[in-house]
C-alpha cells in the first residue's frame, strides 16, 4: 500500500519510478469472501488516495464507511466520537488491505514514467557512485537514485542499509475474525479494553463484521485450533454484550503485536516509509495511516526540491521529510503504548481513574475534537 502510493505520487512528480513487488495482489471479484487483513483508512489517507487518483477504484470495489469510533472498560464509562462532531459525514472507511493496494495499481498504467516489476524480489543492493543498484531474483537489475524501502515492517532495506531500530514485542498477539452478521451493515467501531487486552469490532461490507481480539500468544495459538463453532462459543463467552450472538465466524488469521521505530528514515540515497520505518500496535488502527502520512510528506518535500537548488535525492531533502516524520510517529506510538499499558491491569484505583478519564473524555469539548481530528490524520 505505501511503496505503491509513493510511486504513484513521485511518479505525478515527472520521475522515473520502478516498483518493485514479489506478490502479485489477486484481482478483486465481488463474490470473493472478505480478507481478514483490513484497514480502516482515515479521512487523511482517502485524500492522499484521492489525489493520487485511487479513490474511485477503490469505491468500485468494497469498503464500508464507519461514523462512529466508541470505547469503554466498565459498562457506563464510556468515550464516544462521532462524525457530526466534526460536521463530516463519516470518519474513514474500512477496506481490505489487499483492496487499497489494487486500487493504486490499477493507476500505474497512467504513468509511462512507471514499470512495475512482479512478481520479482529483491535479491541484492550494491552502493554505486550516484546511487545504489538493485538486482532482481529474475536476473534484471536496476540503477536507482533513490531507493524507497516500503518493504514492511522486516525491510530487508532498511537491515542492508544498517538503520538501526528500537522497539519490543508486547508478548501478545491479536487474532482478526471476520463474521456474517445477522444484523445489517454497521457503522460504529468499537472498542472494550480487558486487563488480558481489548475486544474490538469492525464493520465489514454488508452482513459482515471483523472482530478483533488481543490476548496472550498462548491464548490466541489455542483460539486458532478451534474449530469455527468452538472459536464461536469463545467469542460469545469473552466479547462485551454489545456483540449480537447471532453471528458465524468465517475467517480468522492472528498476527504478533511488535513495536518497532528505526533510529533515522534515510542514508545516502535512501529513505524508508511506512512499516519498513515503523510497527505500531494496531489499537487504534494507525499503521497504515502513518505510512500515509509518511508518502505526503516524501512528496511534499521532493516536489519542493524540484523548484529549488539541492537534488532531490540529497541528504538535506530527505533530512527534512524525516524532520517531518519522525515526532509525529513516535508521538503516536507512544502515544499508544501508554493507552496500552494503562489498561493492561486490574488495579482497582487505577481502573477508577481511567474509567472516570473515558467519561470525562466523553463531554464534547474542543480538546475532545482536537483529538479526533489528531487520530484522523486531519492535523
Ligand atoms: C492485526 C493488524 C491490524 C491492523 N489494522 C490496521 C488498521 O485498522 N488501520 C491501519 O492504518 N493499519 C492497521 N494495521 C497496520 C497495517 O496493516 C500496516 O501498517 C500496513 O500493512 C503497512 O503497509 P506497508 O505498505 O508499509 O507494508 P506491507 O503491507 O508489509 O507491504 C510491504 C510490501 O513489500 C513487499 N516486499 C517485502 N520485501 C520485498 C523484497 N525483498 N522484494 C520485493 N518486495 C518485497 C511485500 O510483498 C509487501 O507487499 C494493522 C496491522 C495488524 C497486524
Amino acid at each position: 500500500m505505501v511503496g505503491a502510493a509513493t510511486a504513484i505520487g513521485l511518479a505525478q512528480l515527472g520521475l522515473s519510478i520502478a516498483v518493485v513487488e514479489s506478490r502479485q495482489p489477486q484481482a478483486y471479484d465481488p463474490d470473493q469472501p472478505i480478507d481478514v487483513r483490513v484497514s480502516a483508512i482515515s479521512v487523511a489517507s482517502e485524500n492522499l488516495l484521492a489525489r493520487l487518483g485511487a479513490l474511485d477504484s477503490l469505491w468500485q470495489m468494497r469498503s464500508v464507511p464507519y461514523r462512529g469510533l466508541e470505547t469503554w472498560e466498565m459498562d457506563g464509562f464510556i468515550t464516544q466520537f462521532a462524525a457530526q462532531q466534526l460536521n463530516m459525514s463519516h470518519l474513514g472507511h474500512i477496506v481490505e488491505n489487499r483492496l487499497v493496494q489494487l486500487a493504486l495499481w490499477q493507476q500505474f498504467c497512467q504513468y509511462d514514467n512507471l514499470h512495475c516489476y512482479c512478481p520479482a524480489k529483491v535479491a541484492r543492493l550494491v552502493r554505486a557512485t550516484n546511487g545504489i543498484e538493485v538486482s532482481l531474483d529474475n536476473g534484471q537489475v536496476l540503477d536507482a537514485r533513490l531507493l524507497v524501502g516500503a518493504d514492511g515492517a522486516n525491510s530487508m532495506v532498511r537491515q542492508w542499509a544498517g538503520i538501526g531500530v528500537t522497539g519490543w514485542d508486547y508478548r501478545q498477539a491479536c487474532m482478526l475474525i471476520n463474521i456474517a452478521t445477522e444484523a445489517d451493515e454497521q457503522d460504529v467501531t468499537w472498542q472494550q479494553f480487558t486487563p488480558k487486552g481489548p475486544r474490538s469490532l469492525l464493520p465489514l461490507p454488508g452482513k459482515n463484521a471483523s472482530l478483533v481480539w488481543y490476548d496472550d500468544a498462548h491464548t490466541i495459538r489455542d483460539l486458532m485450533q478451534l474449530s469455527n463453532k468452538q472459536l464461536k462459543q469463545a467469542i460469545d463467552q469473552h466479547f462485551p454484550e454489545r456483540l449480537d450472538r447471532n453471528f458465524e465466524v468465517v475467517e480468522r488469521g492472528s498476527f504478533p503485536l511488535t513495536r518497532r521505530h528505526a533510529k533515522q528514515y534515510h542514508k545516502d540515497h535512501l529513505v524508508i516509509l511506512g512499516d519498513a520505518a515503523h510497527t505500531i500496535n494496531p489499537l487504534a488502527g494507525q499503521g497504515v495511516n502513518l505510512g500515509f502520512k509518511d508518502v505526503d510528506a516524501l512528496i511534499q518535500v521532493i516536489a519542493a526540491a524540484q523548484q529549488s537548488e539541492h537534488h532531490w535525492w540529497s541528504k538535506p531533502v530527505l533530512q527534512q521529510y524525516q524532520r517531518k516524520r519522525w515526532f509525529d510517529n513516535q508521538l503516536m506510538m507512544t502515544g499508544m503504548d501508554l493507552f496500552y499499558a494503562g489498561f493492561s491491569n486490574d488495579l482497582l484505583p487505577l481502573k477508577l481513574v481511567r474509567n472516570v478519564g473515558l467519561k470525562l473524555a466523553n463531554y464534547n469539548n474542543p480538546v475532545k475534537q482536537q483529538v479526533l481530528k489528531y487520530a484522523l490524520g486531519l492535523q
